[in-house]
């Protein structure tokens, strides 16, 4: 099986045979804390965090530990959790690490912090974290090539990886720059499903993408969300064995 739940923001609930990861997870000052973590308690749960921004590091995700005690963290080495929480892994960008059967790769942000290649159940799920074709039109070009250089390098080092499922940012503040990011992934590695992310909820951006020409190729791979809480169920093998 392979269910996506889209939380808030870049936040995500991916769900695989035995394992439930959480990514990400931001409930903006309780607002958005709906995941009711005991539901997965059948799973391995694996939460992941990014880097300490606000919008990507929740202190929520520790309360459920208390519930659950065997949960799996797996945090940026810039995350400093409370120290009654016990299963931490600290991860630097550039490594790779095994959790059990899962293989955790890290790559460089050019913000803050790390992106994730998760490969768990035979499913391989990329989560960027900040890891952006940042090109802000303010900046000068020489800040903005830097930026280019250093994402694309990361991000070819999936070249031969076959994506089950990748979070991209797609930040509207970066105008028309919005879609570098995600345009880039698409023509540079196989994805079977792309979910647009860090949007701020601005979910005009979904027929944005569409409207796009340049992503004519692969729009038909791009996820459409609406809603906080929504699932996709992208594969169910159980069901078609
Ligand atoms: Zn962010």
């Amino acid at each position: 099986m392979l269910n996506v739940t889209y939380l808030h923001h870049s936040g995500f609930l991916v769900e695989t045979e035995k394992h439930c990861m959480i990514f990400d997870y931001f409930t903006e000052n309780e607002k958005y804390n709906f995941i009711d973590i005991a539901k997965y308690a059948s799973k391995k749960i694996m939460v992941f965090v990014s880097h300490f921004h606000h919008d990507h590091y929740d202190r929520a995700i520790f309360q459920w530990q208390k519930r659950l005690p065997q949960i799996q963290y797996i945090l940026s080495d810039d995350v400093t959790p409370p120290s009654y929480v016990k299963n931490v892994l600290k991860v630097h960008f550039g490594k790779s690490y095994t959790v059990e059967d899962v293989l955790i790769q890290t790559f460089h942000s050019n913000d803050e912090g790390v992106a994730f290649l998760v490969k768990a159940d035979g499913k391989n799920i990329y989560h960027a974290g900040d890891l952006n074709w940042w090109h802000w039109n303010g900046e000068s070009d020489n800040f903005n090539k830097g930026i280019a250089g250093m994402y694309r390098k990361e991000i070819d080092y999936m070249k031969k990886t076959v994506l089950d499922v990748a979070f991209v940012p797609v930040d509207p503040r970066l105008e028309e720059n919005y879609i570098l990011g995600l345009d880039y992934v698409m023509k540079t590695i196989e994805v079977k499903n792309a979910f647009p992310m860090h949007f701020w909820e601005d979910y005009s951006i979904f027929d944005r993408l569409q409207q796009e020409e340049r992503t004519l190729s692969y729009r038909n791979r791009i996820a459409q969300i609406h809603h906080r809480n929504e699932t996709f169920v992208l594969a169910n093998e159980e069901e078609m064995a």
